[in-house]
């Protein structure tokens, strides 16, 4: 059973920084969409992965915290 860390990437910020490489969007419409997309693929791959234990969930972006509280 291998170990891993579950990385989730959350790609909206409110603003658009210069210098920053991360994939992001500052129009936020879409968050409700995304998140049930999100879920979906969650489902989708969880069977694959059952044996894995996680052991790290790390939530990067973008900021994280532009999601709603329930959303997040
Ligand atoms: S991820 Fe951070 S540094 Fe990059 S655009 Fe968003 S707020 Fe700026």
């Amino acid at each position: 059973m291998p170990d891993a860390g579950l990385y989730i990437h959350i790609p909206f910020c409110e603003k658009k920084c210069g210098y920053c490489d991360f994939y992001s969007v500052t129009n936020r419409e879409r968050q409700e969409e995304f998140v049930s997309g999100l879920l979906r693929e969650i489902e989708l791959l969880a069977p694959q992965y059952r044996h894995w234990r996680f052991d790290t969930v790390f939530f990067g972006g973008g900021t994280p915290t532009t999601l709603p509280l329930k959303a997040l």
